[in-house]
């Protein structure tokens, strides 16, 4: 992949926390499984040299860390894994009509609001300072933040998301994240500037109005109606329409086609190629698990990219629960697929989701913590290959 070539580790390094700076920009491929992050490093490798602990790869372990997490802890990630600044119910469950707007009159509020709306993505700084300023700022509880956020991005990614905004509302780490006007500035250009608004505080400011609760937490001059609002895309629960009705098995299941053959399935978070060693006469059949839309819904750019690549790699594409899966597919002779933790139970034979650092068994509290099990007595990154 192109992008993949593009990734230069030192610029990384060095400018990874500027918004316009060398970020790589591969998540939504990562979250949907498109290239992995062996693949990545392998072909940066393939460049340069990288010790263990060279921030590209630390960055990689941070994605790896939350899915560690999410596998020992399971649905708890979406509860506070300890209290933060204050007590849960402290906190607003709804996520204001200002914010979802962009109409906050904060600049680098408005801003982070609009990019995610029109491109499905947001640099992590912008990530961070939105989810500060919800939490902390206006005392919204993480979890309405985090279900509004992971349905807009590309790289919606449950564990990444969930655990981040607890990471920033200090209940998955031990304290909470502040920002203030002068940080933006310092990584953000000029129209995302906040001088003069609510943020424009010290930290020790920050820190007593996060650790304050306040009946009516600040807002910007919205109420003044002096800033344009922003369009939220919709979210939707299952495919747009028209995508169902260009590719008309999108909602239908065919017995004939699985009868007696191999069936690979690919699904959102395995857009690859099927292996190597599937038998002659396999056919390759994609799924949207309609338990997990149910749950999370989608723009309708998710829908479309993700739709767009697994139509490269199939025209049968079916939106169904587990047990309709079930029946549609009891003729295969066997069903193979990647295990990932967004998906349901499947009757399918699972082969591990991809993995760049070894397996820690034990759970680990904090990133650190896995981060030297993960890695001990490893100095180049090439022995993760
Ligand atoms: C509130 C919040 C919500 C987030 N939600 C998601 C999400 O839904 N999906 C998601 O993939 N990431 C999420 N992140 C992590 C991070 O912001 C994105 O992975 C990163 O911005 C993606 O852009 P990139 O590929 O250019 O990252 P790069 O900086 O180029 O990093 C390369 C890769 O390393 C991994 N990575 C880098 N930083 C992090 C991090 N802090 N945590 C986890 N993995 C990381 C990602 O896989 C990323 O693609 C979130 C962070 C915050 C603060």
């Amino acid at each position: 992949m192109q992008r993949v070539g593009c990734v230069r580790p030192a610029d990384y390094a060095r400018t990874r926390n500027d918004l316009g700076g060398g970020a790589t920009g591969l998540s939504p491929y990562l979250t949907h499984g498109l290239v992995t992050l062996q693949e990545v490093l392998s072909d940066v490798l393939s460049r340069d040299r990288l010790t263990i602990d060279h921030k590209l790869v630390y960055e990689f372990g941070w994605r790896e860390f939350y899915r560690h997490v999410w596998a020992h802890r399971g649905a708890g990630i979406f509860q506070s894994i300890h209290p933060g600044p204050l007590p849960d119910e402290t906190y607003s469950p709804q996520l204001p009509l200002d914010i979802r707007q962009g109409r906050t009159g904060i600049p680098v509020i408005d801003e982070s609001v609009r990019t995610l709306y029109a491109t499905g993505t947001l640099h992590n700084h912008a990530r961070m300072w939105l989810a500060s300023y919800v939490v902390h700022v206006r005392q919204v509880h993480w979890r309405a933040g985090a279900d509004w956020l992971v349905s807009h991005l590309l790289d919606g990614d449950l564990a990444s998301n969930h655990l981040s905004w607890q990471w920033v509302a200090g209940t998955g780490s031990h304290k909470p994240y502040l920002f203030n006007a002068e940080n933006v500035a310092r990584f953000a250009p000029l129209r995302w500037h906040s001088f003069g608004t609510v943020i424009d505080r010290s930290y020790e400011e920050l820190e007593q109005m996060a650790r304050t609760a306040r009946p009516q937490p600040p807002k910007g001059p919205v109420e003044a109606g002096r800033v344009d609002s922003a369009v939220e895309p919709p979210l939707l629960h299952s495919p747009p329409a028209d995508l169902a009705s260009a590719h008309a098995t999108i909602a239908n299941t065919d017995n004939l086609l699985v009868r007696g053959r191999t069936v690979w399935l690919v699904h959102p978070w395995a857009l690859r190629p099927p292996p190597a060693d599937l038998p002659d006469g396999y056919v390759t059949i994609g799924v949207y698990p309609s338990e997990y839309h149910r749950d999370w819904p989608w723009s309708e750019a998710r829908w479309r990219w993700v739709d767009a690549a697994m139509a490269e790699l199939t025209p049968h594409r079916w939106f169904l629960d587990s047990e309709s899966l079930g029946a549609a597919l009891a003729d295969a002779s066997r069903v193979r697929t990647v295990a990932d933790p967004h998906l349901p139970e499947w009757q399918a034979d699972l082969e591990p989701a991809p993995a760049l650092f070894p397996l820690v068994e034990r759970p680990c509290a904090s990133f650190s913590q896995w981060w030297s099990r993960a890695t001990r007595g490893v100095e180049q990154a090439e022995s993760l290959l």
